[in-house]
């Protein structure tokens, strides 16, 4: 890995690059990834890098859901892997599910070596590497499903999930929770609860409001989930990066802001 100096100014951006790029490297994360990673980038920028109160909100809601499922289940992809390994087996702990390697570039190669890290972490339950069913409406490979794990699950949480796929857990009838930093995306739109957020903080804070939810009983977090709105989730997110722009727009008409120079 690179060596980043701590005292650059964007050294947690850099050092989650730097991961990505090991996880390619390390046949964890595939190439397009890299690509993946960059859109997710650009819209942290304009969140303003932190979580908003839209997924602060999500988040509680994605935690209610997941401690009233029956049967959670928990997709991990390259990039998942590659950034939050350890976490995801903490949460996947947590909640007593399983994790499920689920590619959409699948290659057995990389499906076993993300089970391996994830296994290295410590994970109890590992599925993805022996598919034995298809999800409904998907073609190829990226069909490929598990019984006992997102093929079962009621509630799925699917962190940076293709659109399609998302959309095809939908029609199964599950609670699909996504992590996603586009609020635009087929996936944002398409999921029961989208977490508009970096999966760096999404997955701390889920595990944060979990612990702290789990002594309640299950009417209050049916109560949490009946309070909770997608649509209205996803207009706030939109509206929090509106106003985080345009904050940054009334900057540039301060005038010791001297980044920007008169011509
Ligand atoms: P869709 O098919 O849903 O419209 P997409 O084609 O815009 O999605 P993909 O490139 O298929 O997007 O998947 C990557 C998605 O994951 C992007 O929406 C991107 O914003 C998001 N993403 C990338 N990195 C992260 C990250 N670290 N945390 C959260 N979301 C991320
Ligand atoms: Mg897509």
């Amino acid at each position: 890995m690179t060596e980043i100096p701590k005292s650059h100014p964007r050294y947690a951006s850099l050092m989650t690059r730097e991961r990505i790029a090991d996880g390619v490297r390390n046949g964890i994360t595939s190439v397009q990834g890299l690509i993946a990673q960059g859109r997710g980038e650009a819209f942290d920028y304009i969140l303003g890098e932190r979580t908003m109160r839209s997924a602060d909100r999500a988040t509680l809601a994605a935690s209610a859901a997941l401690l009233l499922a029956e049967r959670p289940a928990i997709s991990v992809n390259g990039n998942v892997a590659a950034l939050v390994p350890a976490e995801m087996v903490e949460l996947a702990s947590l909640l007593n599910a399983p994790l499920e390697v689920n590619l959409f570039h699948r290659s057995e190669d990389r499906v076993r070596k993300i089970a391996d890290l994830l296994r290295s972490h410590g994970a109890g339950m590992v599925l993805g590497e022996s598919p034995d069913c298809r999800i409904p409406g998907l073609e190829h490979s990226r069909a490929l499903a598990t019984r006992g794990g997102i093929y079962d699950a009621d509630v799925v949480l699917i962190p940076l999930e293709d659109g399609d796929r998302c959309e095809a857990l939908v029609r199964m009838g599950k609670t699909v929770i996504a992590v996603d930093l586009n609020p635009l995306s087929r996936t944002s739109m398409m999921a029961s609860i989208s977490i508009v957020d970096n999966i760096t903080r999404a997955v701390p804070n889920l595990i944060g409001k979990i612990r702290s939810l789990s002594g309640s009983t299950r009417e209050d977090l049916h109560a949490v989930l009946s309070d909770y709105s997608n649509r209205s989730t996803l207009r706030d997110a939109i509206l929090e990066m509106r106003e985080y722009l345009t904050a940054r727009m009334n900057e540039l008409d301060s005038a010791d802001c001297s980044a920007v120079k008169q011509i």
